[in-house]
């Protein structure tokens, strides 16, 4: 069955400018420049992949418009919005390893508003599903400041503009990049509305951050779910994971919209992620997490992007996941899938299934 699936995207979104660190390290004496990890590449050859297949005309094309001061201001507080907005000219630093160009703060504004764009979209029932194909990524930004490669928390101000201006009563976030959701996390620290479940690579980024023991405080108590899993973690581990913690949590908690935080370095030749995962395993928690989404809230579902930093595999992962949320099969395939796939240690192993077991019994305050 084909679905009208919207796509967020704009040109502007690959002219944020991350310089010349080399990867993750600033620039000195002792580090020849180079790259920085979240370069535009990555995403632009997402976007090019689309295109070559011809999906992206078979999709609703959703034009991005800046989020409003108010709008980032639901989540971020004054001082942080400030101190991006006088950096727009110059360019600088928005926290620890999160370089801006000169105009970055207004294209962080346009992909915040993108992502609400998307929640319009689906809620005034143009679009079925989509993806929001946004930069500079969000779900490790908090409150006071940006961090890893993240400015505003995209995914969650456009969770907040759901409920505190379309009426929705709960919602729920399932991130899917190889890093803990920590921004997300922390926005709905103590807010029952919204049940945030991050499925991520065990003390990757931010360190010590992501434990299971993260459960949420006051009334938000228990409506945090982290799920780390061991570095190595394959198809078969994630498939576990979600059968076993994501679903049932989405089922239990039966929100009216699920947002999906969605990275790509959880794939096997990621630099940022030491995961196993391939383009059928995207595609294959796709088509999860849509069957639940029908279950429970009419299949209301969208996807904001975050990480992903193999510019030459990242492409097929999206291709997939655009596929499955389209219901569209392009000619292309994933040249490498059948390598990925025979690589050892995809299957389910017993020290991730002991992972998986001990989060299960995180689900009972859910259930309740
Ligand atoms: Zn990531």
């Amino acid at each position: 069955m084909s679905h009208k699936t919207g796509l967020v995207w704009h040109e502007l979104y690959m002219w944020h400018n991350t310089g010349k660190y080399a990867g993750v390290m600033p620039p000195g004496l002792q580090v020849q420049p180079y790259e920085h990890s979240e370069h535009p590449e990555t995403k632009r050859r997402f976007k090019n992949l689309l295109d070559v297949s011809g999906l992206t005309e078979q999709l609703v094309a959703i034009r991005p418009r800046p989020a409003t001061e108010a709008e980032i201001l639901m989540l971020h507080e004054p001082d942080h919005l400030d101190r991006m907005k006088a950096l727009n000219e110059t360019g600088g630093e928005a926290g620890i390893g999160t370089p801006m160009g000169v105009g970055s703060y207004d294209i962080a504004l346009l992909a915040a508003g993108g992502v609400i764009e998307l929640v319009d979209a689906l809620l005034d029932q143009r679009v079925d599903n989509g993806y929001a194909l946004v930069r500079p990524p969000g779900h490790h930004a908090i409150a006071n400041m940006g961090m890893g490669f993240c400015i505003f928390c995209n995914g969650a101000i456009a969770g907040l503009h759901a409920m505190n201006h379309r009426g929705l009563e709960r919602i729920a976030y399932v991130d899917w990049d190889v890093h803990h959701g920590n921004g997300t996390e922390a926005a709905f620290w103590e807010d029952p509305r919204a049940l945030t479940i991050s499925i991520h690579q065990q003390n990757l980024f931010p360190l010590h951050s992501g434990g299971m023991d993260k459960r949420g405080a006051g009334a938000g108590e228990g409506f945090n779910l982290n799920i780390p899993l061991p570095p190595g973690s394959g198809y078969g581990a994630y498939e576990a994971a979600f059968d076993r913690l994501v679903v049932p949590a989405l089922e239990a908690f039966a929100p009216e919209l699920i947002i999906i935080p969605s990275g790509f370095d959880a794939g096997i030749h990621d630099s940022l992620g030491r995961q196993l995962m391939h383009s059928r395993g995207y595609r294959e928690l796709t088509a999860k997490l849509m069957s639940t989404a029908d279950r429970v809230c009419g299949g209301r579902l969208m996807m904001c992007h975050e990480g992903g930093y193999d510019a030459s595999t990242v492409p097929y992962m999206g291709l997939a996941v655009l596929e499955e949320l389209s219901g569209i099969k392009t000619d292309i395939d994933d040249p490498l899938l059948e390598v990925f796939e025979q690589i050892g240690g995809q299957d389910l192993q017993p020290h991730q299934d002991a992972v998986i077991k001990q989060a299960e019994s995180l689900l009972d305050v859910l259930r309740t």
